[in-house]
């Protein structure tokens, strides 16, 4: 999607702190990290949100989740939060599917309530 920000870093037309990358699915730091750790692992397919998803996205959403916990143990996390917003009301601001890694302390009070 052209207008779309995490569109724009898959494509590497701006910049991110890419930490891991695969065919599926690109994961980077957080511009404003809510946590010490806070990186975002976000699907190369541009899907708005999880209310998005088709029944073909399955095995896509599968590989994201298989892929959480390595990145967070290369990421050094012993335990961590996983957390997606979902719409407007849900919190979201970047209307590309995305799953927010957190761990070590956390820099925002209100990092996991809506704004
Ligand atoms: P959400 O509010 O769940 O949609 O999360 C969007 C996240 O994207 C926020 O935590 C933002 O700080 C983050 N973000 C926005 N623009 C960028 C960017 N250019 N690079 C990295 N993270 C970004």
């Amino acid at each position: 999607m052209s207008d779309c920000i995490f569109c724009k870093i898959i494509k590497g037309d701006i910049p991110a702190n890419k930490v891991y990358e695969d065919q599926d699915m690109v994961a980077f730091h957080d511009a404003f990290p809510a946590a010490e750790t806070h990186v975002l692992v976000v699907p190369k397919k541009h899907i708005d949100s999880l209310n998005h998803l088709q029944e073909e996205d399955a095995e896509l959403i599968a590989k994201i989740s298989l892929a959480i916990p390595k990145l967070a143990e290369t990421l050094g996390l012993e335990g961590y939060k996983t957390l997606v917003n979902t719409g407007k009301a849900g919190g979201q601001s970047v209307f590309h599917l995305h799953y927010h890694i957190l761990g070590g302390k956390f820099l925002k009070k209100d990092a996991l309530q809506n704004t």
